[in-house]
């Protein structure tokens, strides 16, 4: 496993970011990628409400403890026991008096009481089996399966309800073992904010516990993205990666305003026409040395955002400096991210679009490209389809096992050390032909590669 910080208290284990786009990163897509050890970006072409919701179910998703169990206390009746596990969804609560674990009731209580006006404190299976504060996995473990039960409360010293475990939560945990996780145990997930709207939507984000937020703008060397990060530096306890930059100057101008990370790419995108509608852009290869250089004058770490079609390009991307990449397109074909599937020739594709498309800026994501809603839209993105390319776990697998093949090419054997290796050599277009399956058709498709 690969641990590496991605801001002091954020650990990855693999370094993959999916983009805050609206074809790429919501709750499914921001689970399974943080379940394999990366992390999503919730995009916000969504309402501040419904981004934050988002996220509390990605941190919901794990929380092997959960902080605030839905409780009753020993004088209501059955029936308000029965009211609230259809509306939660849950299976069984913990009976709190005063504060106190008195018992616990749960499907095995409920199943031969035929009386709803019962007191939960007559129904209910008293001095039940608890977790001490702080329990370690393996402890938890032990406990379910000793006493053959589901559901643990957690107590403090002096009895008081802090937390529940379930068996459920438990088992999902055992089976990602390099999930990306916060301190308690949640996984790890970021949301894309704006200098427009970070005042809305940070304290609903903050309110589920996101772990970071991302300037999600194309320019980011421009005043108004530079103050926001001030803003939100001086305002909320929150890392910030700002963006998106493609030079020396403007990564350390993003650094001085308070980022905590800086995300390199103007015109990289598979999606991308800034460059030919705007004529601006730095090769991202170049932009990403550059950037790198300066930021590691301030130990702080550069993402890769945009570009990558090959996991040799993460390898190169993370040789160029930076400590993770950033992916949109590679991505958006999977079953977890929210595109549509479209069937075409026979084939299954999903749609992947720019967030400076047309469609997406009418959606409500112009101000990415300094355009209002009422702007007649002059796009910076285009709107098209990827291959539908299935569960997200098996192909991420190749991507990283390519990262760690180049890493072992270049006799690294972390990304920390990868990050300074910088070398690179030119090679002709003659070169790049060479590099690529040549003179052959392929009549088997392998999973990590295909070209047209
Ligand atoms: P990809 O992985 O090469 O497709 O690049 C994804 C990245 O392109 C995103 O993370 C954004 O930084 C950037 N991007 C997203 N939408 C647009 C757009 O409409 N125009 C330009 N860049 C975009």
């Amino acid at each position: 496993m690969m641990m590496f910080c991605l801001f002091p208290d954020i650990y990855l284990n693999v370094p993959v970011i999916s983009a805050a786009m609206d074809t790429v990163t919501e709750s499914d897509l921001a689970i399974a990628i943080a379940l394999e050890g990366g992390a999503g970006v919730i995009h916000r072409n969504l309402t501040p409400e419904i981004q934050a919701n988002h996220v509390g179910k990605v941190k919901r998703f794990l929380n092997w403890i959960i902080d605030h169990p839905v409780t009753v206390s020993p004088g209501q009746a059955i029936s308000d026991v029965m009211e609230l596990i259809q509306e939660y969804n849950i299976s069984g609560l913990p009976v709190v008096d005063e504060g106190k674990l008195v018992g616990i009731i749960t499907g095995r209580d409920l199943r031969f009481c035929t009386d709803y006006s019962i007191l939960v404190g007559d129904a209910m299976t008293k001095n039940p089996i608890v977790a001490n504060e702080y329990p370690t996995p393996e402890s938890a473990r032990e406990k379910f399966y000793m006493h053959k039960i589901e559901k643990l409360p957690v107590v403090d010293s002096k009895g008081r309800l802090t937390g529940l475990i379930t068996v459920k939560d438990m088992e999902k945990k055992l089976l990602s073992p390099g999930a990306a996780i916060d301190g308690k145990g949640r996984l790890i997930v970021g949301a894309a904010i704006s200098p427009q709207d970070f005042r809305k939507r940070i304290p609903l984000l903050m309110e589920n516990y996101v772990d970071f937020v991302v300037m999600d703008t194309a320019h980011g060397d421009s005043m108004s993205v530079i103050e926001a990060v001030r803003s939100i530096k001086k305002e909320y306890d929150i890392p910030v990666i700002g963006g998106n930059v493609a030079t020396a100057e403007g990564t350390r101008r993003l650094i001085d305003a308070g980022a905590d990370a800086v995300k390199i790419g103007v015109g990289p995108g598979s999606i991308c026409t800034t460059r030919i509608v705007a004529g601006i852009g730095v090769a991202q290869l170049t932009a990403v040395m550059d950037c790198a250089e300066e930021a590691d004058k301030l130990d702080i770490p550069v993402i890769a955002d945009g570009g990558i079609k090959y996991s040799g390009d993460i390898t190169k991307a993370i040789a160029a400096g930076a400590s993770t990449v950033m992916i949109g397109n590679m991505l958006a074909g999977l079953k977890e991210s929210p595109g549509k599937e479209i069937i075409f020739e026979g084939r299954i594709f999903k749609s992947y679009r720019g967030m400076g498309s047309i469609a997406a800026i009418k959606e409500g994501s112009g101000d990415r490209y300094q355009m209002s809603k009422n702007d007649a839209p002059v796009p910076e993105g285009i709107e098209g389809r990827v291959p539908y390319k299935g569960e997200l776990k098996p192909f991420l697998y190749q991507l990283v096992t390519g990262l760690k093949k180049g890493m072992s090419y270049c006799g690294c054997s972390d990304i920390p050390a990868m990050r300074k290796y910088r070398k690179f050599g030119k090679i002709s277009s003659a070169g790049l032909k060479e590099s690529h399956a040549h003179d052959i058709s392929i009549t088997q498709e392998a999973p990590n590669y295909s070209h047209n």
